[in-house]
């Protein structure tokens, strides 16, 4: 088949990218020159694990084109695919700005029978109002051609994005129309032929199905948190707690553990954008306004353990001129991604308390450095490009982000290069018990603390 994307982020250049390696002609489009570029050179603008071969692979057989003129794109193709950003605006609504003006834009220039798709995460009802504005444009320039709009939910997880658009765990389509229905599941067979897992319903059910699935997601871990606090008051440990529910095979364990906050471009955005539409129906989410204020005290979490410790255990009275290590800066593993990293929410407060930070992520410094760009910021982190040689001479470590390469560090070196042996885990890595017994100050999140 012959499919436009438009918008090549983590959404749309790895969907882009899948389709054009089962044989599919892509048009990957985009508004910015540089990334359309550089990716025809085979820079990739994002990390993640296989991209870069697949893009260089299928751009150099022909299969993966990329522009800036979404004119090019739409002529070529029959089905459309929308995959822009819906970033949280002011009123902390999803800003749907990209996507209507991509509306209009594809109402001017459609000159045939089209799909269009959107994969962009948007509240309910936005399918409506793309076809809405599409008739309006087609009636001005009198068009004749028929298009059906259609919600595609993405459930790809940055990280192991391409994995998870090969063998997505389901392909939910909304739409009314069914040859349109059976165009879509001929694409996306190839996918899911080993288990056939389409769901199909109406555009509203569809839309309102991704946010339903990452409020879920989010309240697992919010949930979770809030058992950690009540096992840092108790006694009890939340990872052994964890075991004890996950087992349950009605609960499962994954999404419940516990840590210093969830992040990404994702759930902090998609709660607040469910928020705000259920507000605007005139229904007040009692859950979901939770789960979003748990998450906002989680992120201080670590801030508030490295002052408590300094402050009340070594008797500081401040942390000025400490040098905290920190590993892990992206919001989570097996991605560069920083959007509402808890790595920023601490820098920030350990940098305005006369910090200096030392940190290391394996990814995502670039990224890094582009949100923490003011000068204050600039003076007092130092990027280093080795996980060690980021902790020598530093008063302690914090985790936060849990990639691989720290998961069993060569705690001896950890031991000669910090001048204060204390770990703050964001995301409880390591085995109470180990740690102890070597003579470190281990501080969780959801275990009892010994200051
Ligand atoms: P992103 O910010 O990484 O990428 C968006 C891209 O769209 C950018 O390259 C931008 O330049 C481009 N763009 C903006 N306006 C454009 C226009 N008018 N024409 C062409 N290109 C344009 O975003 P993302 O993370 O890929 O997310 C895209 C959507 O998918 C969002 O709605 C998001 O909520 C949803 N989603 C994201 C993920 C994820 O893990 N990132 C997962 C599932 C769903």
């Amino acid at each position: 088949m012959n499919i436009t994307v438009i918008g090549t982020g983590y959404v749309g250049l790895v969907t882009g990218t899948c389709f054009s390696d089962m044989g599919n002609k892509v048009y990957c489009v985009d508004i910015i020159e540089e990334k359309i570029e550089d990716l025809k050179k085979g820079i990739i603008p994002i990390y993640e694990n296989d991209l870069e071969e697949m893009v260089v692979k299928n751009y150099k057989n022909g299969n993966l084109l990329f522009t800036t003129n979404l004119e090019e794109g739409i002529k070529n193709s029959n089905i459309c695919f929308i995959a822009v950003g819906t970033p949280m605006a002011k009123d902390r609504s999803a800003d749907l700005t990209a996507i209507y003006k991509i509306a209009k834009n594809l109402g001017e220039i459609i000159d045939h029978d089209m799909i269009v798709v959107t994969k962009s995460t948007v509240p309910v009802g936005t399918g409506d109002k793309i076809k809405e504005i599409i008739a309006e444009e087609f009636k001005k320039l009198n068009k004749p051609w028929q298009v059906h709009v259609v919600s595609n939910p993405e459930f790809l997880k940055e990280g192991t994005a391409v994995a998870d658009s090969m063998r997505p765990d389901r392909v939910v389509i909304g739409s009314d129309d069914e040859k349109t229905i059976e165009i879509l599941k001929e694409l996306y067979y190839p996918f899911v032929k080993n288990h056939d897992r389409f769901i199909i319903m109406d555009i509203r059910s569809a839309e309102m199905s991704k946010y339903a699935s990452n409020a879920m997601l989010a309240t697992r871990i919010s949930f979770m948190n809030e058992m950690a606090m009540i096992c840092e008051k108790t006694g009890a440990d939340v990872n052994k707690v964890r075991l004890g529910v996950g087992s349950d095979s009605r609960i499962g364990y994954s999404f419940l553990y516990a840590g210093c906050g969830y992040g990404g471009s994702c759930f902090p955005k998609d709660v607040q954008a469910l928020i705000k539409v259920s507000e605007n129906y005139n229904y007040t989410p009692k859950i979901l306004k939770e789960v979003e204020n748990i998450n906002y005290e989680m992120k201080k979490i670590l801030f508030e353990k490295i002052k408590k410790y300094f402050l009340e255990t070594k008797g500081l009275k401040d942390l000025k001129g400490l040098k905290i290590a920190i590993w892990g800066l992206s919001f989570k593993p097996g991605t560069d991604d920083m959007r509402e990293s808890t790595s920023v929410v601490l820098i920030k407060e350990l940098i305005s308390s006369g910090v200096y930070i030392n940190s290391y992520d394996p990814k995502a410094v670039n990224e890094a450095k582009k949100i923490l760009n003011d000068q204050l910021y600039k003076e007092k982190i130092s990027y280093f490009n080795d996980k060690y040689e980021a902790t020598e001479d530093c008063d302690g470590l914090v985790l936060v982000t849990e990639w691989n390469e720290f998961r069993s560090p060569d705690f001896k070196i950890l031991e000669n290069n910090l001048k204060n042996k204390v770990i703050f885990d964001g995301r409880n890595q390591y085995n109470n018990d180990l740690l102890k017994n070597l003579g470190f100050k281990y501080y969780q999140i959801g275990v009892l603390e010994d200051f």
